[in-house]
């Protein structure tokens, strides 16, 4: 069988994606080669959030070409949902799959490799088809897309890897979503929302707890219409309740999740148990009600601010973050500064901020007065320095505390201490060379640059 190599880009959704197909692949007896150079076929798994992600990508085909050019090169993710035909122009794609036909690659594969075997049309509607059998060597690229609103199929496996994920595998449960922000292209490039059945997620749960992990990440494009899409709808709370009560998992800790879908029920579990993070991440996106009312967000300023002041009440150390968007269209110095006093305001422990950047098909890449690259750029600098105070404060806020982290995959500084996450999403340093994956309590002693350092008080007791 062909072996094959997986290179990823994007969010934890398409890692997700790329780890789904990975385990497929390898079912079929497919082998994973362990570099593009010894992959006989490569799959270029894309994201295309932004249009440097685009011309990530673009880079990454040209690169991997010049590198194997005997590869047959498979283009697929959001990138090749949105605009396959950019992609399929590119120097050695040999075909370009589309999310919307994302889960069938393995049959693909598989189908070229089993001479006098099925066309491929038996797996792939002969609309998205060129009549003729596809052959990957000589044949201009092939595209196989469709409407990904027609998509049901959820791919989803434990993602390993990445930053801290080694220790914490990344599943995803929930993908694509109904709503529709004016900046934003994914749904239009990972379609409706659609959930994970909770059987599976209790099943590979405890599989990932039976395998020695403690924490596990649950991800999503859009968490909180979690099970919203079942026959009987079901709620995000009522899966968390079922993960607790039937696995043996130690501590969950939850991706994002919008801010209208933080209710006083969720924070009242999170008060309820140690074994979810006290950690919310909601998406903000701005602090102008004009600006988020133009982005279609649901929410104004004021209803996010009574969520994080609910948390804060019944949870006084949890982490709380948010996405913030520099430079939206139409956005003026008022509106930033609205966002700015709104953040100084709030107790945010960290954000991430995002340059605007316009995304084809989208309503806002329309909108008239875009912002000038280098306002969306001195925007997004105020922005990050003002994260970087409240994520300081945060840190000092926590010395003397006794925390809970899990010590995390062993690095080379400062010698002699170990890196460890804890539950209210802080970089903590212990002495001593730990192996990951341990519990601890920890007593917090200091700030050093952007961690704590700590001296370990005992284990948990389980
Ligand atoms: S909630 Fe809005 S920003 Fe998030 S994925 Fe959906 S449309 Fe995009």
């Amino acid at each position: 069988m062909p072996s094959f190599y997986i290179e990823q880009f994007g969010c934890r959704a398409t890692q997700a994606d790329g780890a789904a197909l990975e385990r497929q692949l390898r079912d079929r007896g497919c082998v994973a080669a362990t570099s593009v150079f010894a992959a006989d076929i490569i799959i270029i798994n894309t994201c295309t959030v932004t249009s440097a992600a685009d011309s990530q990508a673009r880079d990454s085909i040209r690169k991997i070409h010049s590198q194997n050019p005997s590869a047959s090169v498979i283009v697929t993710g959001c990138y090749a949902q949105r605009a396959p035909e950019e992609l399929a122009a590119l120097p050695g794609v040999s075909c370009v799959i589309g999310n919307s036909h994302k889960a069938q690659i393995p049959e693909v594969i598989h189908s070229l490799r089993l001479p006098g075997t099925s066309k491929i049309s038996d797996f792939v509607p002969a609309a998205a088809l060129n009549s003729a059998p596809l052959s990957l060597a000589s044949a201009p690229a092939k595209i196989i897309t469709g409407d990904i609103f027609e998509q049901t199929s959820l791919l989803a496996a434990p993602v390993f890897g990445g930053e801290g994920h080694h220790t914490r595998p990344v599943l995803k449960i929930q993908d694509g979503c109904n709503s529709r922000c004016s900046y934003c292209v994914i749904p239009f490039v990972r379609g409706k929302s659609r959930s994970l059945p909770p059987e599976s997620i209790i099943e590979e749960v405890q599989r990932l707890s039976d395998a020695g992990y403690r924490e596990i990440v649950l991800s999503g494009i859009n968490l909180g219409a979690y099970g919203r899409d079942f026959s009987v709808r079901g709620e995000f709370i009522d899966l968390l309740r079922r993960v607790l009560d039937e696995t043996s998992i130690d501590h969950l800790r939850i991706s994002s999740i919008e801010p209208l879908d933080v209710t006083q029920d969720l924070v009242a579990l999170f008060v309820s148990t140690d074994r979810i993070a006290q950690h919310f991440h909601m998406p903000l996106q701005s602090g102008s009600d004009r600006i988020l009312a133009a982005m279609h967000r649901w929410y104004r300023a004021e209803h996010y601010a009574r969520r994080v002041e609910l948390i804060r009440e019944h949870l006084p150390h949890a982490a709380i973050g948010a996405d913030v968007i520099a430079g939206f269209p139409g956005e003026t110095q008022a509106d930033h500064d609205a966002t700015l006093a709104f953040v100084d305001r709030l107790p945010f422990t960290y954000l991430h901020v995002f340059s605007f950047s316009t995304r084809p098909g989208t309503r806002a890449a329309t909108l008239p007065a875009q912002v000038p690259a280098s306002i969306i750029k001195q925007r997004s600098r105020e922005l990050r320095a003002f994260a970087e105070t409240k994520a300081a404060a945060f840190r000092r806020s926590q010395i003397g505390r006794t925390l809970r982290v899990l010590t995390l995959r062993p690095d080379k500084e400062p010698p002699n201490t170990s890196p460890a996450l804890s539950t209210n999403y802080v970089k903590v340093r212990v002495p001593g060379a730990w192996i990951p994956n341990v519990q601890l309590e920890v007593s917090i002693l200091r700030e050093e640059s952007n961690f704590l350092v700590g001296e370990p008080t005992a284990s948990p007791p389980h």
